[in-house]
């Protein structure tokens, strides 16, 4: 493909004159916003609405920006993952957003662990660079170096329900759905009040929960900017901010790993499977029924498992 072009409008167009700006040439075409040079490729933005890529790495360039409207079927920013609420804005891809997602819901051992980070517009492609991007095709040692590049400069709310609080709400009567949904909530608030006076363009949300039953979590909760707040699955597909939530998460998530193995005195598994059921009948051997309370969500099948190992 030689060419790729996009169909944006022109307030993203100004945003992008402003991101090439080392690289705009003075002599414009006929028609044409702006006309610039990066790397081979050449990008002619039109008042149309219409911007053109040409040349070397021209689609790569072009998704920075969103997808193309010629050569290819126009697809929504949901192609892989379901919405739920209200439907996404078209661009929300570029847009300056509030991404968040969790972790450690489906570990036997372990906090659940939510975080939210704020990337604006101009920081994506210096996100792309650090190589931020889905957290489930990266391995542990690539999540634990671009996230220690990410915590010097992108706002962000961690938030870990350790073990003996999330039991204890548990046997209060709340559900696991609804933790999830009050820490991001939180995660938003607190981010919100970090970065203010700005404001997100949007609030996306790794969808857990459908936006009715989020909702329906969060009464009695303070709920800002909810006219903003949007729920897709694989969120971490659609902005960066959510890839970049996730691989913070999973930082916090292997960091917290490596404090239990080390009170434990050997290595805690992540997971729900048939290693978790032997290193907690491990842990009841060696410290007690007890132990599990601060190491493990106990409500969780595996603690059945584990004392019918242990023999208790
Ligand atoms: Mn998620």
């Amino acid at each position: 493909m030689a060419n790729t072009v996009i169909n944006t409008t022109i307030e993203e167009i100004n945003k992008m004159k402003e991101h090439y700006k080392p690289y705009l040439s003075e002599k414009t075409p006929p028609g044409s916003v702006f006309f610039a040079r990066k790397n081979g490729c050449v990008i002619t933005a039109y008042k149309s609405g219409k911007v053109m890529f040409q040349g070397n790495g021209n689609e790569a360039e072009s998704r920075i920006w969103g997808l193309p409207a010629e050569g290819k079927k126009k697809t929504p920013a949901t192609a892989t993952g379901k919405t739920s609420g209200k439907p996404l804005p078209d661009h929300i891809s570029t847009m300056s957003v509030i991404g968040s997602d969790e972790v450690g819901k489906g570990d036997y051992f372990g906090p659940l662990t939510v975080v939210a980070t704020y990337v604006k517009s101009e920081q994506i492609p210096l996100l792309k660079e650090l190589g931020v991007k889905d957290s489930k095709h990266l391995t542990d040692s690539q999540i634990i170096n671009i996230a220690k590049d990410l915590l010097t400069f992108l706002p962000y709310s961690l938030l870990k329900l350790d073990n003996p609080k999330y039991n204890q709400l548990q046997a209060s009567g709340m559900t696991q759905g609804k933790m999830t949904a009050i820490l991001h909530n939180q995660a938003h608030n607190n981010l919100l009040e970090k970065i203010s006076p700005e404001k997100p363009d949007a609030i996306l949300v790794d969808q857990f929960a459908q936006a009715p039953i989020y909702y329906k979590h969060l009464l009695g909760q303070k709920v800002v900017q909810r006219e903003n707040i949007y729920f897709s699955t694989k969120a971490e597909g659609i902005h960066l901010a959510v890839a970049a939530a996730s691989i913070l998460a999973r930082y916090a998530f292997v960091r917290a790993f490596d404090q239990l193995s080390k009170q434990a005195g050997f290595t805690i598994p992540k997971g729900a499977g048939a290693k978790v059921d032997q290193a907690a009948a491990r842990l009841i051997k060696e410290k007690g029924v007890a132990a599990l309370n601060e190491f493990t969500k106990i409500h969780f099948a595996n603690t059945g498992k584990a004392k019918k190992i242990a023999r208790i």
